[in-house]
């Protein structure tokens, strides 16, 4: 599909979570209808998608239906198997497309190729064993962060190490995967650029929000981020290179750390982002619509904030927060419509908006 995709036409989503969702939302409120593939039963993205298929991304036959009635296959996450990529390919246009997902699904070839750019990222070393970790170690030097190079979320696969720290044991408890051991960067905050770019190459970025994580897992994200307007310019700067770089359709989150005037990039996402969520408030295009637009082969809308918003996530029980956050006024709620509510699990979020 070259054209843009027409009302009634269909996106294919690969992934039920709540992304899927908020993003299977913002395409039926433009005419376009949404197919989620999604392995686990009883998907969020489920209950709003026109269609749903439930199948294991290694069932070629599910894959092909699939492929076929969609005009355009997108993706809610990274780490969708090559194998299902290859055989979706061959049917159906990928958007955001195959380099993105390459380099974002392995710290390793994502970090050269943000050094390859020009991007200042923190000290890094490849460790594929015990002797490679000490190696490391000696390059990189202590505090650090050694992660997993695949299959990292929310924190998970990675271990901190000190001078201290035994090298076996922090290898075991990532269960001597293939990793990196990244220094640890005594930043003085954490930032996002979410930004789109369109089939023709425009770029459309959002304001940098200021993440705060706990636990590996994001709680707020605040903007406008307290940051000098010339760091504004230099991470939106960065988030432009990196879609130019990947050719990319769709929109990315650049996650990055600040130090003084200083900025290190940390990670990118191929997709819509938890630290976007202020923009469905925040914006009169958002992140979800803004993704959709640019897969379909729309122009991008328009990203500029009209308010100031705090976003929250509500993670676990803080579900149970909703009935409160319904009597403040200038809240807005979005809950994910999970079955199950576990520790750690985010269940919805809510965007605070400053009169
Ligand atoms: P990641 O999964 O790489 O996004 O890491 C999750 C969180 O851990 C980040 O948002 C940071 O708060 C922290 N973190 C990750 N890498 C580093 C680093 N090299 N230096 C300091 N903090 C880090």
């Amino acid at each position: 599909m070259t054209d843009p995709l027409p009302l009634g036409g269909t996106i294919g989503i690969l992934g039920g979570g709540q992304l899927g969702r908020m993003l299977s939302v913002a395409a039926s409120r433009l005419g376009l209808r949404c197919h989620i593939f999604e392995p686990s039963d009883d998907p969020p993205a489920g209950h709003v998608a026109h269609q749903v298929t439930t199948a294991s991304y290694d069932d070629s036959e599910a894959l092909a239906a699939f492929a076929q009635s969609a005009d355009v296959i997108t993706y809610e996450f990274e780490n969708v198997p090559a194998d299902a990529l290859d055989a979706l390919e061959s049917l159906t246009a990928i958007r955001p497309g195959r380099k993105a997902l390459a380099t974002s699904q392995d710290r390793m070839v994502e970090k050269q190729f943000l050094v390859d750019l020009g991007l200042d990222v923190a000290p890094f070393a490849r460790v594929d064993d015990i002797d490679s970790l000490h190696h490391a170690i000696e390059t990189v030097g202590t505090p650090a962060i050694l992660k997993t190079r695949r299959f990292g979320y929310d924190g998970k696969g990675q271990v901190r190490l000190s001078e201290d720290s035994s090298p076996d044991s922090a290898l075991a408890s990532i269960a001597n995967a293939p990793a990196i051991l990244e220094g640890l960067v005594p930043f003085d905050l954490e930032i996002s650029v979410v930004a789109a770019r369109s089939i023709d190459g425009a770029i459309a970025c959002f304001d940098p929000g200021h993440n705060v994580h706990l636990d590996g897992i994001l709680r707020t994200t605040t903007v406008p981020a307290p940051v000098a307007d010339g760091v504004v310019s230099k991470a939106i700067a960065a988030a432009s290179r990196v879609l130019e770089a990947l050719d990319y359709v769709g929109v990315l989150g650049v996650e990055l750390f600040v130090s003084g005037d200083d900025l290190l990039v940390n990670e990118i996402a191929p997709r819509v982002h938890n630290s976007g969520h202020w923009t469905q408030n925040g914006c009169v295009v958002d992140q979800f619509e803004q993704h959709v637009r640019a897969v379909a082969g729309w122009p991008l809308g328009n990203p500029a904030r009209h308010s100031d918003v705090v976003m929250e996530n509500l993670i676990g029980a803080e579900i149970g927060r909703v009935a409160d956050l319904a009597t403040e006024p200038n809240v807005a709620i979005h809950v994910y419509g999970k079955s199950e509510t576990k520790p750690g699990r985010k269940m919805g979020h809510l965007n605070r908006l400053s009169p």
